[in-house]
C-alpha cells in the first residue's frame, strides 16, 4: 500500500519528480485533510513558482500598457511581452514571432481561423474534414461556419480501439475539401494521431491543415515546420502557464491574406471616420489591450518546460501512463477507453461497472484525489461509444507512480462502496 504522506516519492526513469514537485506550491496543499493527488492536468495544469514569480515581478516592477507608450515602463513591458511571444514561437519551431498570434485560449485560436479564414475563403459546396474525436472547441466553430456558409462537414470515423480510420483518404479528402482540422491528441481517448501523415494526405488533396494542439503542445515535442501543418492552436494554462492566454500559430502567407478577426485599438495602422487600414502581423489579429502578464507567464512556462526537455516530458508521461493502464486494468469492472500505451499520451479515461463517473470522482475527491468526470467537452465521441460520460485521470511532469497507486486504491474503495 502506498503511504498516506506519499514520501519519499519515487522518481521515474526520466525525471526527478521529487525535486520538481517542490517547484509547485499547490501540490503541497491538502484536500479533505489528505495530500492532494492532482490527476486533472488535461483540463488545466498546475503552475511552478517560476511562472507565478514572473507574473508577480511584472506587476510589481514593470506594468504599463504595451506598444503605445514612450515612457520607460511601457517600453519595458513591451519588450517583455514580445520576448514571450518569441519564446513561444521558438518552442513550436515557428519561423518567426510574427506567426504567433496571442488569443485567450485554444478555443479562441480555432474560432479566429473559422471566422477570418473560413468566411473569406469558403463557399457553398466546399467541405471541412474533422474527426469524431474532436473537442467541442474544434467542432462548434465549424458547425457555426457551416450553417452560415453552407459548407459541408465530414468526419473521420474512429475504430473501437480509439484510433482514426483513414484507410480510404480519397473518400474523405475530396477535391472540395478545403481544410482538415483535427486534434493531435484526444483529450478523452489519449490517442496520439499521426499528424505528419494526416497532413501529407490533406495537402495531397489540396486541403489546408489546422491542428488542435491543446493536448499535444504541453506534452510532447511539436515543431510546426517539421509537421508541415498550416495552423496550430494551443492554450498556456494546460502547459504550466496562466489562464487567459493561448496562441494561434499560422503560416505567414496565410495569416497575411486573412482579414482581421476583431476590430479596435492596436490592430490598426490608420483609422479614419469611415475606413481603416490594418496593422502588420501579428498585431492585426490582436485588438485591444492584451493579456500582458499572462503572456509573460506563458513565456516563463515555456522556459520551464524547455529546461526539462519535451522528449523527457513525453517519456515520463508514457511511463506513468503504461503503469496506470496496467494497474487500472486490475480493478474489477473497469474498462479503459482508447488505444494501448504505445499510441497514447498521458491520460486514461475509463468507466467502472454501472457507477456514474460523477460518483467515482466524488468518492475520490473525498480522498484528496482530483480526477475529471463527464463528457470532457467531447459529447459526440462519447455518443460514438454509446456512453454518456467517463472518468478521466490525466498526468503531467509532477505525477508519480505512488499517486497512481493511490488512485487505484481509491477505485478499489469505489468498487467496494458501490459493490456492483
Ligand atoms: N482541444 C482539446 C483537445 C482540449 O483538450 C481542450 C481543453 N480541454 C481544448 C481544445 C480547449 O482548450 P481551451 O479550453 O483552453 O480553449
Amino acid at each position: 500500500m502506498p503511504t498516506a504522506t506519499m514520501t519519499p516519492i519515487p522518481n521515474t526513469q526520466y525525471l526527478d519528480v521529487h525535486a520538481l514537485r517542490a517547484d509547485f506550491p499547490i501540490l503541497h496543499r491538502r484536500v479533505h485533510d489528505k495530500p492532494l493527488v492532482y490527476l486533472d492536468s488535461a483540463a488545466s495544469s498546475q503552475k511552478p513558482q517560476a511562472v507565478l514569480d514572473a507574473m508577480e515581478r511584472y506587476y510589481e516592477t514593470t506594468h504599463a500598457n504595451v506598444h503605445r507608450g514612450v515612457h520607460t515602463l511601457s517600453e519595458e513591458a513591451t519588450v517583455q511581452y514580445e520576448a514571450a511571444r518569441a519564446r513561444v514561437a521558438d518552442f513550436i519551431g515557428a519561423c518567426c514571432p510574427k506567426e504567433v498570434i496571442w488569443t485567450r485560449n485554444a478555443t479562441e485560436a480555432i474560432n479566429l481561423v473559422a471566422y477570418s479564414w473560413g468566411r473569406a475563403n469558403l463557399r457553398r459546396g466546399d467541405r471541412i474534414l474533422l474527426t469524431e474525436m474532436e473537442h467541442h472547441a474544434n467542432l462548434v466553430p465549424w458547425q457555426i461556419l457551416a450553417a452560415e456558409t453552407s459548407v459541408d462537414l465530414d468526419f473521420v470515423p474512429i475504430a473501437d480501439n480509439g484510433t482514426l480510420i483513414l484507410d480510404d483518404p480519397d473518400r474523405l479528402l475530396t477535391p472540395r475539401t478545403r481544410l482538415f482540422a483535427f486534434t493531435a491528441m484526444s483529450n478523452v481517448l489519449g490517442t496520439i494521431n499521426p499528424v505528419k501523415e494526416l497532413t501529407a494526405a490533406a495537402h495531397r488533396a489540396g486541403a489546408l491543415v489546422l491542428v488542435d494542439g491543446a493536448q499535444s503542445v504541453p506534452h510532447m515535442p511539436v515543431n510546426v515546420q517539421e509537421l508541415d501543418i498550416d495552423f496550430l492552436a494551443f492554450s498556456a494554462h494546460k502547459m504550466l502557464g496562466p489562464t487567459g492566454i493561448g496562441a494561434l500559430w499560422g503560416r505567414r502567407e496565410l495569416l497575411n491574406a486573412m482579414p482581421p478577426f476583431m476590430g479596435g485599438g492596436d490592430m490598426i495602422r490608420e483609422v479614419h471616420l469611415r475606413e481603416s487600414t490594418w496593422n502588420e502581423l501579428p498585431w492585426k489579429f490582436e485588438a485591444g489591450t492584451p493579456a500582458i502578464a499572462e503572456a509573460i507567464g506563458f513565456g516563463a512556462a515555456v522556459d520551464y518546460l524547455d529546461a526539462i526537455g519535451m522528449d523527457t516530458v513525453h517519456r515520463h508521461e508514457q511511463e506513468i501512463t503504461a503503469y496506470a493502464m496496467q494497474k487500472l486494468s486490475e480493478v474489477e469492472g473497469l474498462k479503459i477507453l482508447g488505444p494501448g500505451p504505445e499510441q497514447r499520451g498521458g491520460l486514461v479515461s475509463f468507466i467502472l461497472g454501472d457507477v456514474h463517473p460523477h460518483d467515482i470522482a466524488g468518492v475520490l475527491d473525498s480522498m484528496g484525489i482530483a480526477i475529471r468526470a463527464g463528457h470532457h467537452c467531447a459529447q459526440p465521441l462519447h455518443e460514438r461509444y454509446g456512453i454518456p460520460a467517463s472518468a478521466r485521470a490525466s498526468f503531467y511532469i509532477y505525477n508519480t507512480e505512488a499517486e497512481i497507486d493511490l488512485l487505484v486504491a481509491g477505485l478499489h474503495k469505489v468498487v467496494e462502496f458501490f459493490s456492483y
